[in-house]
Formats: C-alpha cells, structure tokens, sequence
C-alpha cells in the first residue's frame, strides 16, 4: 500500500520584496484507499500545500519532508511525482494552448504508465471514461482549459484522474464553481476512483457541501498554515453547522 507521508512541512513565498511562512508545519499521511478531507477556510494555506506537493517553483519548502513510499518527493520533478503515482488537480487548471484534450492525456498516460498505452484499447478507455463523466466527444479535440468553464474543468481533471490511476490524488475545490449536476457527477467519479481500493484521495474544500456526495474517512480542519484538528465524517458535520469560526480566533484571514 503506497503511504504519502507530509511532516513538519513549512513553505514559504516571497512577496513584496518579504519572505512570507505560509504553511506552520503540516503533519499528515494519507495511505492508498482512505479518502482524507482537507478544510478550512479561504487563505488558510490550502492551495499552498498542492502547489508545495506539485512542486510550483514558487512555494519554497524551507523545512520538512514529503515521502511517498519514503521516496523523497521534494527532491523529484514534476514528471517523476506523476511516475511515482502522484496526481494533482490544482484550483485553477492552466491552459495548455495548441495541446488538444486527446493528446494530453495520452501523453500523460504515456508517462505515467512508462509506455504509450495500445491505441484501439486506448480509445476505448477515452471514450468511456468520458460517457461516464457526461462529456462530449467533441471535448476531446479542444485545447486544454481553453475557455472552458468552471464544469468543464473539473470534469477534464476527474477524466484524467480516472484513467491515470494514481496511487494518491490531491484534488483542490474540485467542488467549486460547480452546478448541483456537475458536482454530482464529479463526485461520482471520484467514488469510482475511490471504490477501486487503489487511490487514496486528499480532497481539498472550503466548503462541506461535496462531502454529502463523497465521505471521508478522515477529515482535518486546516487553519494558519497548519491542520489544527482531525476526526472522522462527523466533524464535517460540525463543521457545516458551525463554521470554521471556531479555529480562526487570532490569526488566519476568511
Ligand atoms: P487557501 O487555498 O486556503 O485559500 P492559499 O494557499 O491560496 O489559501 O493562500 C494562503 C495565503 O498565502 C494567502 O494569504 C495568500 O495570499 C498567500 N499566498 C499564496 N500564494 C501566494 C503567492 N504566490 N504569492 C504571495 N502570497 C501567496
Ligand atoms: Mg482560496
Ligand atoms: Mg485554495
């Protein structure tokens, strides 16, 4: 069972001529097959730490370890976290201008896997992973993220998660911006993902309303750069009853 494993972690960014700490020392291991629940609210840090995980050049890790397997992931490229089994759906998906949707995930797929995947059975898996999402063919000749809306990109992340199959998925408000439909059917991607036993899932949310859709097995509550609570599904519950007001007396920003 492959163990992603976050200690001590902190980050910091440069801005305004300043060294910023945005992220306090963040303790956290998520194993294949459990579904963990970061939440907190907006400026916590959240972001911060799958730009930390996806190594942006931006967010500097000044102290702490990632392993995945104890495989030191601070020290890999971003094409060697997506070999090792790392997937990472970002809140904001740049767009890829002159990569059609088609192309980039076999080519994707052909690094993660270490071989092109066999063409006919390729297209095959395209296809109905994409009749499963509600997306059309047509999606597949489009630039990646060019113009699409707020639905279109998440459906493109959860397509790319379900036929990458990694071992462990960060997914940042992969709810956000989502119509009732859309987070239905993200969701249940997400569920398939999960019901494979084979992903362990770190999804990322500010708001409790796509864990009625998707239960965790642990939720944290993420507050000034750091997870300042832990628990089963239920503290989601008292989360979306009582706020995260209690966890942001003196200090992080909403
Ligand atoms: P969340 O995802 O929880 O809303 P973020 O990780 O996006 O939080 O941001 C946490 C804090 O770090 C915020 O105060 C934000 O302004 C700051 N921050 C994040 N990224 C940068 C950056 N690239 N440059 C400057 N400040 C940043
Ligand atoms: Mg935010
Ligand atoms: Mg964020």
């Amino acid at each position: 069972m492959a163990t992603l494993e976050i200690r001590d972690l902190h980050v910091t960014v440069e801005a305004d001529n300043a060294t910023k700490e945005i992220l306090k020392g963040v303790d956290l291991t998520v194993k294949q097959g459990e579904t963990h629940a970061i939440m907190g609210p907006n400026g916590s840090g959240k972001s911060t730490l799958a730009y930390a995980l996806a190594g942006h050049p931006k967010y500097t890790v000044s102290s702490g370890t990632v392993t995945l397997d104890g495989e030191d992931v601070l020290e890999m490229s971003v094409d060697e976290r997506a070999r090792a089994g790392l997937f990472l759906a970002m809140q904001y998906p740049v767009e890829v201008p002159g990569v059609s949707v088609s192309n980039f995930l076999r080519t994707s797929a052909t690094a993660v896997r270490g071989e092109a995947p066999k063409l006919r059975t390729w297209v095959k898996e395209v296809r109905e992973a994409m009749e499963r999402l509600s997306i059309d063919p047509a999606f597949a000749e489009r630039n990646v993220n060019e113009g699409f809306s707020g639905g279109e990109k998440k459906r493109h992340e959860i397509l790319q998660l379900e036929l990458l199959k990694p071992k462990i998925a960060v997914l940042d408000e992969t709810d956000s911006g989502l119509d009732v439909d859309a987070l239905r059917v993200v969701s249940e991607g997400v569920n398939r993902v999960r019901e494979s036993g084979e992903v362990g899932t770190l999804l990322i949310t500010h708001y409790t309303r796509i864990l009625r859709y998707i239960k965790p097995d642990h939720v944290h509550v993420f507050a000034n750069g750091r997870i300042v609570e832990s628990g089963g599904p239920e503290l989601a519950d008292t989360l979306e009853n009582e706020g995260y007001e209690a966890y942001t007396k003196g200090g992080a920003s909403e």
